[in-house]
């Protein structure tokens, strides 16, 4: 799960994580009170999205006095935000972070991640901060220094040195960094992370070692022990239908094309949008609508397809391994009696009680493309679209 910067600095400071005083505001009002609250004599006023690359989108600027966070305030909200990371609609923004203005001396990076190769988690900082990491990853590999984590051991005071060290810190910029670093750690895995980025860390005039920004991802799976953080999801910031998904519990992510497959089984679902790509056609979705697929999960499945203007024809591909196809067919058959579908669909039944599944969909008066194999259910899907 995707949290907002503030969200983020909020659980950091929880753990003793060095970050600016802020605070989050949703109207210009609150924006000046936050800036009187903060009574600095240097602010800056910061759109929250779920999307980085804010400051050279516009979104990051800063202010002298309480009356300009509120005109800076007033000019960023409601403005659509568009960066290197919304794609080109960009996001509409509905909150600010009013953050005290920091000293900054230098700009660093720093990571945490899990390694998939290593099955460790990775901590990676570079002395090349505030600029998009991927291209430091491109252009200069050799600026970003990795440690890999012993999940056992955990993260030690010796690999915060090395970091730090490879950060070129010295004197109360190192003792800081290596408190930062060990806090992260502590604030990452209590809090079941599954991403932190720190771009820019900064060091400040006095030494001071600080997250001027922060994007901490959760483990969606852990949420279920973390129900403060659970709270923190911000539905505005993801995709309508995919938050509809959620709410059904099917696995739904939106894709670009137009045809709209509902299948049952990940790798089966995965499969299918290949196959459908190779017909020549691109998948409008990935749904798993899971091993059972009931009545219930195909009525709900067909509900999120129709929602997708782009959606031109669906391809039901279900395999009967736990769940019967006469069953499904009769889901089917009932989910489109109560569902208006528009479009052709293109149905692939195979495994326990096929025959009987054809038989039904068959003589149903629904409409109907039946197909048997995979490349066959492919092709007509295409064929109904063109
Ligand atoms: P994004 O990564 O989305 O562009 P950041 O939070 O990294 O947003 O902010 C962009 C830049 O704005 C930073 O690299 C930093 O130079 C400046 N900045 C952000 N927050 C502060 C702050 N509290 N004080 C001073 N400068 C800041
Ligand atoms: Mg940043």
């Amino acid at each position: 799960m995707n949290i907002h910067e503030y969200q983020s600095k909020g659980i950091l400071r929880e753990f003793g994580v060095a970050v600016p005083r802020g605070m989050v505001a949703f109207t210009p009002d609150e924006a000046y009170e936050a800036a009187k609250k903060l009574g600095t004599s240097k602010f800056v006023v910061k759109a929250q999205i779920h999307a980085g690359g804010r400051g050279k989108g516009g979104g990051v600027k800063l202010a002298d006095s309480p009356d300009e966070v509120k005109k800076l305030a007033s000019e960023i909200l409601g403005m659509t935000l568009v960066t290197h990371q919304t794609g080109p609609e960009g996001k509409i923004v509905k909150r600010l972070l009013i953050e005290e203005g920091v000293d900054i001396k230098s700009e660093m990076y720093l990571g945490i991640v899990l390694d998939r190769a290593t099955s460790k988690l990775a901590f990676m900082v570079s002395t090349e901060g505030g600029v998009e990491i991927e291209k430091v990853a491109a252009e200069t590999p050799e600026k970003i220094h990795k440690i890999f984590v012993d999940p056992a051991v955990g993260f030690t005071a010796f690999q915060a040195r090395q970091l730090a060290f490879a950060l070129g810190l010295q004197g109360d910029a190192l003792k800081n960094g290596i408190k930062f670093m060990m806090s992260l750690y502590n604030a990452y895995t209590k809090s079941d992370a599954s991403l932190a980025e720190i771009n820019p860390l900064v060091i400040t005039g006095s030494g001071d070692v600080m997250a001027l920004d922060a994007k901490i991802n959760i483990d969606g799976s852990a949420l279920y022990r973390h129900k403060d953080i659970a709270e923190l999801r911000d539905t505005d910031e993801e995709e309508p239908l995919e938050v509809k998904a959620s709410e059904f519990g099917l696995n739904y992510i939106k894709l670009d094309g137009n045809v709209g497959c509902m299948v049952n089984g990940a790798g089966l679902a995965m499969a299918t949008m290949d196959l459908i790509k190779l017909a020549g056609a691109e998948p409008a979705n990935f749904l798993d609508v899971g091993g059972v697929a009931n009545v219930e999960t195909v009525k709900n499945g067909f509900l999120l397809l129709m929602s997708d203007p782009n959606v031109k024809a669906v391809l039901v591909n279900i395999f009967g391994g736990i769940v019967r196809c006469d069953r499904v067919a009769n889901g089917i058959k009932e989910a489109l009696s109560q569902i208006d579908v528009t479009v052709p669909v293109v149905v692939r039944l195979q495994g326990n009680n096929a025959d009987i599944a054809a038989k039904i969909l068959d003589e149903s008066s629904l409409d109907f493309i039946v197909a048997e194999d995979l490349k066959e259910c492919a092709d007509k899907v295409v064929a109904a679209i063109s």
